[in-house]
This record gives C-alpha cells, sequence and structure tokens, in this order.
C-alpha cells in the first residue's frame, strides 16, 4: 500500500513521524478530543495533521441509511479538525470522511468515539450522564490497601453465564456477569455468589471494550471470541449488552454491572488490548492518521503482536491515545485496574505515565500486564515494558511465567512436566515465584531453568499463577503430561499447584472455572471455539466439590494472616526461610519454608514425590491447617514436635 502522505524531507514515513520536528509540531495536549456534548450544541475534534479534508456525517441510525447532515470541519492548530453543531445530538450517529493528502477519502469511526452502533461502524454522540444508573454518584472502588491483597479472577463474559448448567437468565451478557442467587443443578452458588463464596477481591475480564470479530448485528448465530480484536477503545463491546443498535444500552449495562461488583465487595479489572488493531490499514486510527499510531519498518507495519501490527506507544500522540482512554474507563466506569495485553509492545515510559495517571485517579489501582511480546519489534530491548525491565516499572506488575511453567511445565511442550508432576529440577523456579521474585539469598538463579534475574523490586509486582486463558487449562496439561498417573494422583496434583499459587507471594491470580478443575477437552487456543469448549460447567463445581472447597480454604488461610501477602522485597527477606534439601529433609521434589513474623509462624510443605517424605521443621506445638485433603483457617489437628511426614503428592501446612 502506498504511503497515504508525502514526508518529503524523509525517505521512510516512520522517520517522518519519529522525527522531533514532527512531535513539536502536532502534539496536541486538549482534553477535548471525539465528540463533547451539550445540550444545546455538540463540539466534534479530531486529531489528523496529515489531512487534507475532513467531512463530519450525520446519521440517524447507527446502521444504514444515507447521513442526514453533512459538514466541513475546520483546521486549528496542532492538526486538529473541529466543528460545533449547535443542536441536542445525543443518539445521533456520525463519521468521518478524511481525505489524506493524496486525495484518498477514507470513512473513519472516531476513534475517540464513547458509543457506536451495532458492530462500530459509526460513532455515536452520548449524554453520558443520562447512562448513569440509579445510585451511581454512590458508587465506590473496592478498597485494596495492596497489590498483594488481590485475588484476582480471570472470566470471558459470555462463558461466565452461557452455559445452561447455571441458573443466569441474562446468558452470556453483561448483566449475566451479576445476577445473583444463581445456581447450578445441584443448587450450588453459581456466578457472582460463587465468586463471594470462593474469596476472590477482583474480577479480571477478558477483552470488553468494542472488538470487530463476533457479529453484532447477528447474535442468534452461533459465535465465540475471546476479543483480542480491537475495534473501539473507548467503547464496550456490543454483544455482551442486551441491544448493540443502541449505542447508549451498553454503556448503560456496563455501568451497572461495575455497580452490582462493587455492591458486592468486588473489583472490575479490564483486560486492554492497546498493542496492536484488529485491522491493519482497516483501522480507524490508519484511516484517520495513516501509519501514525503503528509501527514500521520501511513504510510496511511490524508485527510484534502477531496479529498483523503494533501500536507505537512511544509516540506522543499514541502515548496521549493511552492515556486519555484509559483514564476514561476509569472515571466514567469506575474501573478498579487494567491488565495489558503484551505489554511488552509498549515503551516503559507511556506505561509509567499511565500508571501515574491512573494512581492519581485512584491510589489503589491495580495494573499488570504480560511482560513479553509476541514477536520482533523495532522499539529497542530496554526501552520496552518487558517482565525483565519491571523493576523500571513503577507500581506495575508482571505475569510470573516462571512459576507457571516451573509448577506444570512448558506451556508449549505439552508433555513436558513441572514440579507437581514428576519433572525434576523445577524447586528453584517455583521458589523464585514463592518469594514473588524479588532477591532472596537462599535462591540460586543459576539453577533456574528460565529466570534469569530477580525481576520484580516487590512481590507486588508479581503475579503468580498456573492457568489462564491461553494454552491449556492446568487440568488438560495434567492429563496429557501425567498420563501415566491416576485421577486421584492428578486431583492431587492440581491442589498442589493451586497451594503454590496461592500461598505464595504476589498477587494471586486464577483462571475462572480452575476452582473446580476447569477443562477445555485439551485446546490449546480456544479463542474462537464454540461454547461447547469456553462455556463454563457449573456442574463441575459439584462433581470437585472437595478440590472447590481446598481452594476456598487455601484463599481464606490468605487471608487471614499478613505473612502470605507481604509488601516488600525487605519484608519477604526478613520474614521467610527456605528449609534446606539435606538437612531438612533427604530426596529431591520438596520445598519447605517458615514463614514468621513477631506474633505468628507457619511452616509451608510441599512433597511432589509419589513417597511421602519426613521433614525436620522447627521444634514446636502446631495446628495443621493444611493438609493432602482439606485447606482453611481452623485447626485439622495438633502436632508437636519437630520431625513430620508429608503424604505423597500434597501441601502441609502448621501454624504456630
Ligand atoms: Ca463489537
Amino acid at each position: 500500500m502506498s504511503t497515504k502522505i508525502d514526508p518529503s524531507q524523509f525517505v521512510y514515513i516512520e522517520e517522518f513521524y519519529n522525527s522531533e520536528e514532527f512531535k513539536e509540531k502536532y502534539t496536541y495536549t486538549g482534553d477535548d478530543l471525539g465528540s463533547n456534548y451539550s445540550k444545546e450544541a455538540t463540539t466534534f475534534k479530531v486529531w489528523a495533521p496529515t489531512a487534507k479534508k475532513i467531512l463530519l456525517q450525520l446519521f440517524e441510525k447507527g446502521v444504514g441509511g444515507e447521513p442526514y447532515e453533512v459538514y466541513e470541519m475546520e483546521k486549528g492548530e496542532k492538526g486538529v479538525y473541529a466543528k460545533t453543531v449547535s443542536k441536542d445530538l445525543n443518539g445521533v450517529y456520525y463519521t468521518y470522511l478524511v481525505t489524506s493528502l493524496d486525495d484518498d477519502t477514507e470513512e473513519a469511526v472516531d476513534v475517540y468515539a464513547r458509543a457506536t452502533g451495532a458492530n462500530g461502524k459509526r460513532g455515536m454522540v452520548v449524554d453520558l450522564s443520562s447512562t448513569n444508573p440509579e445510585g451511581w454518584e454512590n458508587d465506590k472502588r473496592v478498597h485494596l490497601a495492596k497489590n498483594t491483597d488481590a485475588v484476582l479472577y480471570e472470566v470471558h463474559i459470555r462463558d461466565f453465564s452461557i452455559s445452561e448448567t447455571t441458573s443466569a437468565k441474562n446468558k452470556g451478557k453483561l448483566l449475566g456477569m451479576v445476577e445473583t442467587g444463581t445456581v447450578n443443578s445441584e443448587g450450588l452458588a453459581t456466578g457472582i455468589d460463587h465468586l463471594k463464596e470462593l474469596g476472590v477481591t477482583h474480577v479480571h475480564l477478558l477483552p470488553s471494550f468494542d472488538y470487530f470479530s463476533v457479529d453484532e448485528e447477528n447474535l442468534d448465530t452461533p459465535q465465540f471470541n475471546w476479543g483480542y480484536d480491537p475495534l473501539n477503545y473507548n467503547v464496550p463491546e456490543g454483544s455482551y449488552s442486551s441491544n448493540p443498535f443502541d449505542g447508549a444500552v451498553r454503556i448503560k449495562e456496563y455501568k451497572e454491572m461495575v455497580q452490582k461488583f462493587h455492591e458486592n465487595g468486588i473489583g472490575v479489572v479490564m483486560d486492554v488490548v492497546y498493542n496492536h488493531t484488529g485491522y491493519n490499514d482497516e483501522s480507524y486510527f490508519h484511516k484517520t492518521v495513516p501509519y501514525y499510531y503503528h509501527r514500521t519498518f520501511e513504510n510496511q507495519f511490524t508485527d510484534a503482536s502477531a496479529c498483523g501490527n503494533e501500536t507505537a506507544s512511544e509516540r506522543s500522540m499514541v502515548r496521549k491515545y493511552m492515556i486519555d482512554s484509559l483514564t476514561y474507563w476509569m472515571k466514567e466506569y469506575h474501573i478498579d485496574g487494567f491488565r495489558f495485553d503484551l505489554m511488552g509492545i509498549h515503551d516503559i515510559e507511556t506505561m509509567n505515565q499511565i500508571s501515574d495517571a491512573l494512581h492519581e485517579i485512584s491510589p489503589e489501582c491495580i495494573i499488570y500486564g504480560e511482560g513479553w511480546t509476541g514477536g520482533p519489534s523495532p522499539l529497542a530491548e530496554e526501552l520496552r515494558a518487558v517482565k525483565n525491565n519491571t523493576t523500571k516499572l513503577r507500581r506495575i506488575a508482571a505475569f510470573d511465567d516462571n512459576i507457571r511453567d516451573g509448577i506444570k511445565g512448558h506451556v508449549f511442550n505439552l508433555d513436558e512436566k513441572g514440579f507437581v508432576n514428576g519433572g525434576e529440577g523445577y524447586e528453584e523456579e517455583v521458589k523464585f515465584g514463592i518469594v514473588g521474585a524479588v532477591s532472596h539469598d537462599q535462591i540460586d538463579l543459576s539453577k533456574c531453568k528460565t529466570a534469569t534475574k530477580f525481576w520484580a523490586n516487590n512481590p507486588t509486582q508479581c503475579v503468580n499463577y498456573v492457568e489462564a486463558h491461553d494454552n491449556l487449562t492446568l487440568w488438560d496439561k495434567l492429563l496429557i503430561s501425567a498420563e501415566e498417573a491416576s485421577e486421584e494422583d492428578r486431583i492431587k496434583m492440581d491442589l498442589l499447584s493451586n497451594a503454590i499459587v496461592i500461598l505464595s507471594q504476589g498477587i494471586v491470580f486464577l483462571h475462572a472455572g480452575m476452582d473446580f478443575i476447569r477443562t477445555k477437552g485439551g485446546e490449546e487456543n480456544s479463542f474462537a471455539s464454540p461454547d461447547s469448549v469456553n462455556a463454563i460447567d457449573w456442574d463441575r463445581k459439584s462433581t470437585y466439590k472437595n478440590v472447590f472447597d481446598y481452594n476456598k480454604g487455601l484463599l481464606s488461610l490468605r487471608k487471614s494472616s499478613p505473612l502470605f501477602r507481604l509488601e516488600t522485597a525487605e519484608e519477604v527477606r526478613a520474614a521467610l526461610t527456605f528449609l534446606e534439601e539435606g538437612v531438612n529433609w533427604q530426596g529431591k521434589n520438596v520445598i519447605g519454608y517458615v514463614l514468621k513474623n513477631e506474633t505468628e509462624q507457619f511452616v509451608v510443605l510441599y512433597n511432589a514425590n509419589k513417597t511421602a517424605v519426613e521433614i525436620t521443621i522447627p521444634e514446636g506445638d502446631y495446628e495443621v491447617v493444611v493438609n493432602e485433603t482439606q485447606a482453611g483457617v481452623e485447626a485439622i489437628e495438633q502436632f508437636t514436635g519437630s520431625k513430620i511426614e508429608v503424604p505423597p503428592i500434597s501441601t502441609l501446612v502448621l501454624k504456630k
């Protein structure tokens, strides 16, 4: 595709856009991009320095029909085009016809649009105050004293309520997320009641902004997508609303969902995907300012996302866009935090500015992301917000793939085993996650298989997990990698995995349904698979009730003592001492540690072997609060002495 502007003094478009000259001439700092509504008039503003001419088209509907009015916009400072229409335009749809320097004209949706019609083909002017549910002014984000108090539950909106195994009525919808009193076929709680019963602090919603791969005009046709193909960043996804044709409905219902979560003490984290656009040259960014929002190399899109393109966060107006968009979600929708998809594509400076802006709105905002890219990027490694640069990030955490793969074996090598399922030599990797990826004298990095540095300043920067929407579920991984094991042993491996994640320092991250053994039938990448693969089967909560109760008990134990939720690396080093192989026990595949402050002491023991192991612990009178079948805060039994046997493939936690 030809470049649509003529940066005559530059050979390549990226040199033009990366130049100081462009930045100085065209960085706009106003907070009024988009449509600015009042009853009397709406002012439209769009940043498009490379445009020759822009027409504003107004439509009665979000889909179909011709524009009923067309206005030419006026070019003002810093490449911003503006037009004020002195009418009440609430509910009016609009697009821009952008003519570039080479006379090519493209129809684009306002990238700042806050509402759209079905399938996000037209923006909509909206009186946001009319979308607030009753009592919205009293809605408050959840309290999060420190990141390590967070227990995140990653869920796809459709998966959560679409199954016939839950009595939820708003199947697959925003409002289905917050229906109370719903149950499975045996009467056990599902949905939001289940989340409260389990004890999570935040839901982490897979993409819930407008993406294009589900056809909102044909929702009766079975469709599914995770939604990592962004279309309109400032608009909720239409297919999750009860009526995608009216742009106000999804806004209202999204707010209602947030409000109900908050009323139930649960925060809402959005999974955000600013690292690429769903379309390449058909993206509204590109149609508005060709090639500006994306990184290119010799005029070609580069592809660090493995989805066809990557955005250029380091450019001033992309950075501004991300900050404006995120602060909008936070202020307008009262969002509690954000998970950044492929955060390693973004530059460190942008992420830090985002963090500062969001923490200014709420000091308790939680921010974390995937500290990697999906492929090579022209952005220099030292500038990327990748995991090994987490120490340069301010109040931003990264996913700990070291402990993820250490616990169960590598995600891409399906039959590779890890600590819990019979692998050898994974102890150090698991210990690395147990301390929350901070420096600790008793961890020998040279023995780690994947970790190359202590990449977190504090455990508040480390998100521990063993399963997420990507790759095999833990259970499916155990089925493949521990094929020889009995079902009973695999359940033990599952419990041991969750105990490690839930009792480790850092932030706890759980994938929806894994608390009662989620399976996707062995599918590794179910991004477009049907409900039969993706829907949460709530009846498994009955089948694996003991697993659910165990996980719930582990979370209550975590909550019961600050020792499991330490905030700083210093606190971890002072409180956490590993017991040692050859001293406290003989043989491999065992991890043990003591957690201690002035008032409490815990001994945490993990035995991944198929045989029991005798472990020497500090002499004392203890209560056993976690054993191979039960977990919680109450004493299961008493123990006095210093030599204790840990059964095969199990966890033992003693409290003094
Ligand atoms: Ca959509």
